[in-house]
């Protein structure tokens, strides 16, 4: 597959390509070109006079061509789940999931931008200003990168694409290098819905190459990034060189508490959801579990009785829950965290063993309240560590000493523990009686801490994606 520049499919200037394998098989499926610096500084030129071109069309205009976009994808969508499915190892029934919410996610925007009134601050309010009206208006920042990591590529995708585009921005998409297939396959459905001439193109390649390339480029300005707080730092480095606006929405190693007056029941199906939902590679799952010392081993022996009853599996299965990590070497690094959760106290009462991606789920109990995976150790896969506590002050405090602060969740029948949960957890979010990995298209998703910078969401992202201009009439009046 080529990637898309000013509407057309092209190969990098240099010919390289990278192979994309899925990762189940280990068989290469594709290949897309490898994109450098001079791929980059034809899709930026190309971008900004689009972008010019794209902000004169009207919004309602916008809305329509995104609208038949969307109905292209209702089209092809069984075609874009099984790529995606097949790219990335997922579940089918997760890749079509994520299909779907294609639609949720580009109306909520569409019809938010609809609605995004100015400000008009009224004459008379300081003196010296009793003629005059100020008002504001909502303009667009120019070329956005948009740049997306493979846990759910689609979905992010729709976070960035639609709100960027019916802002009147250009955006450029930089995929995944390991599974970029299904996002180039939205692209070309969205030229062919009208987005025109480079208001839309999509750079496929390497992360340190095509993305590293597109972030230092000066006439980028805005990226909004979603990936690993190291790449997360790099992108803010390369944006502060020229000024660009800047959205992160970074790791994460969410607490998931469990008090000893919990529904154990419930939290142990939220802990299926909530952890073991794409093998485990969401950036805010569940990632620590605090439970109650009284409550422990009972939840330890039902997680993993439930955990049992999964069918893991090939991703193209239609009953398969689990299915395999991203590449080989990604689930080799679980491998790698684990036998360290081992080394530093905790003990394996489930799972615990790799094969090629695939990756057991499993479950690690007594895990002490200092090793690494208690803090600031992100374990990207199917893995449940379970640690102790015996109030919920120390709960909060082993929470909250991880530099990450995406999300966090309490299981707690009592409302006055779970407001003082909720309010005391340094994250973004909380969900009080539910798994951490609750994230609607509406809400300010965003982290704390080295967990990110800005919130997205159809309540936050237009305010990212904009710039606020002030028209002053300047004593108009009288
Ligand atoms: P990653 O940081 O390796 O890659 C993310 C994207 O950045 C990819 O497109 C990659 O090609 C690109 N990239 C890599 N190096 C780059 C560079 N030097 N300059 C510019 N771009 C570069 O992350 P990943 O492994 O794809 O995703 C997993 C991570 O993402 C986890 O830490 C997870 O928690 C996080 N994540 C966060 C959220 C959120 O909303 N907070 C959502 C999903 C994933």
């Amino acid at each position: 597959m080529k990637m898309l520049i000013g509407g057309k499919p092209v190969d990098a200037c240099d010919k390289t390509v990278i192979e994309i394998i899925n990762p189940a098989t280990g068989q290469v499926i594709d290949t897309v070109p490898n994109a450098g610096t001079e791929d980059v500084a034809i899709a930026v030129e190309k971008a900004k006079s689009a972008q010019k071109e794209w902000a004169r069309v009207p919004i309602h205009q916008r809305a329509e061509i995104l609208r038949k976009f969307l109905a292209l994808v209702d089209k092809h969508k069984e075609e874009l789940a099984q790529t995606l499915s097949t790219e990335t190892g997922k579940p089918i029934r997760e890749a079509r999931a994520e299909i779907g919410n294609i639609s949720i996610g580009f109306q909520a925007f569409i019809e938010k931008a609809k609605h995004l009134y100015s400000d008009v601050i009224p004459s008379g309010i300081e003196a010296g200003q009793d003629n005059t009206i100020q008002f504001t208006l909502r303009e667009p920042i120019g070329v956005v990168a948009c740049i997306i990591p493979f846990n759910f590529p689609c979905d992010l995708f729709d976070q960035k694409v639609a709100p960027t585009l019916m802002a009147g921005n250009a955006a450029i998409v930089k995929p995944p290098h390991q599974n970029p297939l299904t996002l180039c396959k939205l692209t070309q459905l969205m030229i062919e819905a009208g987005v025109r001439n480079g208001a839309i193109q999509i750079l496929t390649g390497e992360g340190p190459k095509a993305g590293a390339a597109l972030t230092a480029h000066p006439d980028v300005h805005k990226i909004t990034f979603t990936g690993s707080t190291a790449v997360g730092i790099e992108t803010a480095k390369a944006a502060a060189s020229h000024l660009a606006h800047i959205s992160l929405e970074l790791g994460g190693n969410d607490a998931f508490l469990v008090h000893e007056d919990a529904d154990v029941d419930l939290a142990v199906e939220e802990m299926i959801w909530g952890r073991m939902y794409n093998c485990g590679q969401v950036c805010c799952a569940s990632k620590r579990f605090l439970v109650h010392n009284r409550i422990r081993d009972e939840f330890a022996d039902k997680a993993c009785k439930r955990i049992r009853e999964l069918k893991c599996g090939d991703p193209s299965d239609e009953n398969t829950q689990i299915a395999c990590l991203v590449t080989e070497k990604a689930a080799q690094r679980v491998e790698e965290q684990v036998n360290k959760t081992v080394e530093q106290g905790g003990k394996i009462v489930l799972g615990g063993k790799r094969n090629g991606a695939f990756y057991e789920p499993t479950v690690l109990a007594d895990v002490p309240k200092e090793a690494d995976v208690a803090n600031d150790m992100e374990i990207f896969g199917p893995v449940v560590p379970i640690i102790g506590f015996d109030t919920i002050e120390e709960a909060i405090e082993i929470a909250n000493a991880s530099k990450y602060g995406l999300s966090g969740c309490i299981f707690t029948s009592n409302m006055k523990i779970a407001m003082k949960v909720a309010t005391s957890l340094e994250c973004g979010s909380v969900v009080i009686n539910g798994a951490s990995f609750f994230r609607s298209f509406e809400m300010p998703f965003g982290g704390y801490k080295y967990s990110g910078l800005g919130t997205e969401g159809v309540l936050s992202t237009y305010a990212e994606v904009t710039r606020l201009k002030t028209v002053v009439l300047k004593d108009i009046l009288g």
